[in-house]
């Protein structure tokens, strides 16, 4: 039985699946099947530590947390720490229900980049949140690693649309490692980075955003310049060039735009996924970091 595992609670971009006012094919059929429901991008890591026993981690606190914390195991299960990739709405916001309104919690490490922190320290309504004591913002540095329990986690700048705060990956490492890296503006300037990072992980989740670069113009006449992510198609390209490594574990698109026809499993871009190799992430996925067993 594994002792450090990570799950994944939700796969989709910051707006989720179905997105508020959309009747696109993808999110009129998530109205009509809960099952297809997304939630935003977000992993629990659960491991034992030494002053406290079995913990959950969670990457990135999204609007929808409260749901996503009833996906775990447990009953009524609260994070005991979060790490922040980023200020964008959709991986930060879910810090509100540890504020007095909602679970009142006592000094939750929240790791996350100096700019973040100091975001957060100056913005209400999370600057209240450290004010009360709920969280406790840990700055960790780029380039450098810091340890929760028997993992080490590295953590990695990542280029992406930095209007409020830095932006940043975490690579998990023990028995087994995993990259989770849900935005990222392109791989111009980024290949060789992201390249080696891929390289050392057993485990990658990475951005997936747009499956097609022309996938919103297509749907609301919004130039996708707007929001720069590379297309999966691009990215698959890139791994079948061999310009990223492809000797991976087992790599996963999250991060997925109500747009993206990686939703529907039965549609051609989902099979040219598994023919490259890769995956598309689901909710509900374990992944052991200490064995191979789940
Ligand atoms: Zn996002
Ligand atoms: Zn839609
Ligand atoms: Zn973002």
């Amino acid at each position: 039985m594994s002792r450090i595992t990570v799950r994944v609670i939700g796969t989709a971009q910051d707006g989720g699946v179905p997105q508020i006012g959309c009747d696109c094919a993808n999110c009129r059929r998530a109205r009509s099947d809960f099952r297809r429901f997304r939630y935003p991008s977000s992993l629990a890591l659960h491991l034992p530590l030494p002053e406290r026993g079995e913990s959950t981690f969670l990457l990135d606190a999204s609007p929808a947390l409260p749901a996503q914390m009833d996906m775990l195991p447990g009953e009524a299960p609260v994070p005991d720490g979060i790490l922040l990739t980023h200020v964008h709405a959709g991986h930060y916001t879910g810090l509100q229900y540890l504020g007095k309104e909602y679970l009142s919690a006592r000094e939750v490490p929240v790791f996350c980049r100096p700019r973040v922190a100091k975001f957060l320290q100056d913005n209400e309504p999370w600057a209240t949140l450290v004010r009360d004591e709920n969280i406790r913002l840990m700055d960790v540095s780029a380039d450098r690693s810091f340890s929760l329990g028997s993992l080490s986690v590295d953590v990695m700048d990542v280029p992406h649309r930095n209007e409020y705060s830095d932006t940043c990956a975490f690579i998990l490492r023990g028995e087994r490692s995993l990259l989770y890296m849900p935005d990222v503006d392109g791989w111009d300037g980024f290949a060789a980075r992201f390249n080696a990072a891929v390289q050392t992980a057993d485990y990658a989740f990475i951005d997936g955003t747009f499956y097609r670069q022309d996938e919103l113009e297509t749907l609301r006449q919004r130039p996708t310049g707007e929001v720069p992510h590379p297309p999966v198609q691009q990215t698959l390209d890139l791994l079948a060039d061999g310009t990223l490594y492809p000797a991976r574990r087992a790599t996963y698109f999250t991060h997925l735009n109500h747009t993206n026809p990686l939703l529907n499993r039965e549609s051609a871009a989902h099979r040219r996924v598994a023919l490259a190799g890769c995956r598309v992430a689901v909710e509900g996925l374990c992944i052991p970091l200490d064995g191979w067993e789940t």
